[in-house]
């Protein structure tokens, strides 16, 4: 997981500061080195650590942490706002044209991720209402142009390109012609990548940029390269101008170095990242968000977005007037249970609870709840009748026996599972009347 080496440590370190009651100016000094350390095997740049510590050891001293009565929190406080900073204040989206279509150059090195981003930008912001269009223009990878018109027909988007013995640049002005006699309001531009940054590619870009006058014009680099990464990205924003990086495989990343850096290093802000070689693996950046991650605090707002994007509002409505119908079957819990499964893994969603993300207990988590419970649950509500599954009142204590015997599993297991059901029928059933206004009264624990 993303940061977990980071994660681990700054939550051990402020552990022992909550232990404290008052602060000495050594505490704080000995807390800082731990974080400057963390930051450092984290693979963050050096100029980028001392610069943080600093604003943090200054901002302690001056908000008077030492004489508060809660200390610790308030460092965690300032560490988590430093941390924000560093990675970019807000969430920084696309820029679009108000007056014509949005053309973005997508640039960067091979192998970093750039035909994949492209065409997972263009269903981010298809699902959201635009018209984009996917232009390949990587011609000393003729295979990029191909594997870019195969990613536009798996998400029915339009593709454009004029083979790869045109030149980049004539790509680029006809692919912005094409759009616009075609109405496409966005412009995806997968330009040439090169092994290594020279001078021939710099200049080739420059030209492009000057052809097609982007709104954007982003790097996408592999997060896994760290320190990499942020060279790369230093030279783009020198040599050809950036607004923006998207970085790559940051399901792969645990160290986070790049995602700490870049902002700092480039003055480019984090604009999205990318989880998965699947096309529905791009995620906008929360500096925040992800701050509080990296504190333990959890992203709960980013698990509530997934959900919200995974679970289909018919079938939300469907449920909650199950429940309040006191229809909620044992069917439609395994049915849940299994949405929940496609949301990602276990570990991504449970990184966003507060409390778990990034923190050994994690680990415990994960070991109490791998893909094999999920795979008894199934089997003992398979095991069932469909006249149990719709009313589990009737599992008498024989049926419960039948039950464990049918799908390989204890009498104990049944009777969990059993509980656990009523439970979360119960907390359902409250959650809809507090959410459709019946019950103003309070949730009952
Ligand atoms: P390009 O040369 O920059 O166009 O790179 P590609 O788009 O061909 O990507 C190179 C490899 O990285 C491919 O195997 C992609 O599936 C993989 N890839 C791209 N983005 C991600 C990501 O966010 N996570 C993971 N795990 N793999 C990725």
């Amino acid at each position: 997981m993303l940061f977990q080496g980071l994660a681990e440590k700054l939550q051990e370190t402020f552990k022992k500061l909550r232990g404290k009651g008052k602060l000495t100016e050594n505490d704080l000094k000995a807390a800082l080195r731990e974080v400057r350390l963390a930051l450092l095997e984290a693979d963050v740049n050096l100029a980028v650590v001392k610069n943080f510590i600093g604003r943090v050891w200054e901002r302690s001293l001056g908000a008077e942490v030492l004489e508060s009565l809660t200390p610790a929190q308030q460092i965690i406080k300032i560490v988590k706002e430093e941390l924000t900073a560093l990675m970019g204040d807000t969430r920084s989206g696309i820029n679009f044209s108000a007056t014509g279509p949005t053309t973005i150059l997508l640039v960067g090195l091979q192998g970093g991720g750039k035909t994949t981003t492209a065409g997972k930008l263009a269903l981010y912001y298809k699902k959201q209402g635009k018209r984009p269009l996917l232009v390949g223009a990587d011609v000393y990878r003729p295979a990029a142009i191909k594997q870019l018109e195969v990613l536009a027909g798996q998400i029915d988007v339009p593709f454009f390109s004029l083979g790869a013995d045109a030149s980049p640049v004539e790509i680029a002005r006809r692919a912005v012609e094409h759009a616009q006699r075609q109405s496409q309001d966005l412009i995806l531009v997968d330009t040439a990548g090169r092994l290594h940054i020279d001078e021939e590619l710099m200049a080739e870009l420059r030209s492009m940029k000057e052809a097609v006058e982007p709104q954007e014009v982003i790097l996408v680099v592999d997060a896994m390269t760290g320190q990499d990464a942020v060279n790369v990205a230093r030279a783009f924003q020198e040599e050809l101008g950036l607004t923006g990086v998207i970085l790559t495989k940051l399901d792969g990343d645990t160290r986070g170095g790049a995602a700490l850096s870049v902002k700092s290093v480039t003055g480019c802000p984090i604009k999205f990242v990318g989880t998965g070689e699947k096309l529905d693996t791009l995620q906008p950046f929360y500096p925040d968000r992800m701050a509080a991650r990296i504190l333990g605090m959890g992203d709960v707002l980013s698990l509530i977005e997934r959900a919200q994007s995974t679970f289909d509002q018919e079938k939300a409505r469907e449920i909650e007037k199950k429940l309040r119908r006191q229809e909620f079957t044992l069917e439609d819990f395994l049915e849940q249970i299994e949405r929940v499964r496609s949301m990602g893994s276990l570990e991504q969603l449970l990184g966003m609870l507060p409390g778990v993300g990034g923190a050994k207990e994690l680990r415990k988590l994960q070991a109490q709840f791998d893909g094999k419970e999920f795979v008894r649950l199934e089997a003992m509500i398979n095991s069932m009748t469909p006249e149990e599954r719709r009313n589990p009142a009737i599992i008498n204590g024989s049926r419960r026996k039948r039950i464990a015997r049918g799908s390989g599993t204890s009498v104990q297991d049944v009777n969990r599972l059993l509980k656990h059901f009523e439970q979360t029928r119960k907390l359902f059933k409250q959650l809809s009347e507090v959410g459709s206004g019946k019950g103003s009264r309070k949730l009952k624990p």
